[in-house]
């Protein structure tokens, strides 16, 4: 338990062992397309094993991947913190491929092989729909074809794709989501199709891994200048992975901004900063605050809102060390809010299961 409660985690990342465990739950042509060419690991390139960050030391096995036997999950990610449900976002990199029906595949076979291995094996465990997002047809196809099993309780997104999250092109996947109940959940990682940084193509992982924050900044301005949220009222979205503390400063340039220029986009009809305050929601780690509760307070005095952070450890990636999860000496409410009653109120499909 943390302070008492048994918390929600929202950010847990189990790995596909290799791509051979996927193949059973793959349609007989792409099996036999991934084996005969040879079609290697498609998550090495955003998390390769080896990165430090990839895995907390003391949640490395002794061989494969972090995160890839459940067992170890339930005794490292569950069981510390005394979770009561915990969302699976799994990281593929289904979003790197440029065929689309390929990346159609892949998803089928990750979203059936997590229901069949993970979900139908722990109570505790729910799952984000991956999607192809390489073809917003296709992406609402899955969705469709997942959204019947309610253990499902969101759409999962990469924060860097081919084209920018607002524009129309995407708003299927929007139309889809909302209808279905489901939050868009638009984690850190690229598609690499573009730089991560606008600048151009940094060397390390250290730049790469930084840079995100931008990528985050930039499609929250995106999805608010275009009219997602105009058009889609009741569409949740989760940042995860996306840091928090610097919301208040880029919520005031765009302010500032979008009321000089609101005859560009008259659709937007409320500060950028109650817009966030109303969809958009964001998991605590990793916590982008210096260690002391009254940054935090005052980031969310600024925001106006402490209905904002979704608990999260971000499980088997290394954020934090032992069991600081939480950042010491936040008021009580806050806590219960961040551990269990904002994931509650922004995932609608959890609370079926909790009556
Ligand atoms: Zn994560």
């Amino acid at each position: 338990m943390l302070n008492g409660l048994a918390p929600i985690d929202c950010d847990l990342h189990p790995a596909v062992p290799g791509v051979e465990a996927l193949l059973p739950y793959m349609e007989d042509h792409w099996r036999e397309t991934v084996v005969q060419r040879g079609v290697h690991e498609l998550d090495s390139i955003s998390y390769p094993n080896n990165a430090p960050l990839t895995a907390r030391p003391d949640w490395r096995p002794e061989t494969g991947k972090a995160g890839a036997d459940l067992a170890q999950v339930q005794d490292q990610a569950l069981a510390p913190f005394g979770t009561q449900l915990a969302i699976c976002n799994c990281l593929y990199g289904v979003q790197l491929l440029f065929s689309e029906d390929m990346a159609a595949a892949y998803a089928r076979a990750l979203n059936d092989w997590i229901a069949a291995e993970w979900l139908d094996k722990d109570p505790r465990l729910r799952a984000s729909i991956v999607v192809p997002p390489q073809s917003a047809e296709l992406a609402v196809e899955e969705i469709e074809r997942c959204a019947a099993d309610r253990r499902f309780v969101q759409v999962l997104l990469l924060v860097m794709g081919e084209t920018m999250l607002g524009r129309r092109h995407h708003w299927p996947i929007y139309e889809a989501a909302q209808r279905h109940g489901l939050p868009v959940g638009i984690h850190a990682g690229s598609g690499y199709r573009h730089p991560v940084t606008p600048v151009g193509w940094p060397s390390y992982y250290t730049e790469d891994y930084a840079m995100q924050a931008v990528a985050f900044q930039s499609q929250l301005a995106s999805l608010i200048a275009e009219g997602v949220f105009a058009k889609f009222p009741d569409l949740k979205v989760v940042l995860l992975e996306s840091g928090f503390t610097w919301l208040p400063p880029f919520l005031w340039r765009l302010r500032k901004y979008w009321r000089g220029l609101t005859m560009e986009v008259p659709w937007v009809d409320r500060s950028p900063a109650e817009i966030v305050r109303d969809s958009v929601r964001f998991s605590l780690q990793p916590f982008d605050a210096p260690d002391d509760p009254d940054t935090v307070l005052q980031v969310l005095e600024h925001m106006g809102s402490d209905d904002l952070l979704l608990f999260s450890t971000d499980y088997p990636h290394w954020q934090f060390d032992g069991d600081r999860v939480l950042p010491d000496g936040l008021p009580e409410d806050l806590v219960r809010k961040i551990l269990v009653e904002t994931p509650l109120e922004t995932y609608p499909r959890l609370r079926e299961t909790l009556s």
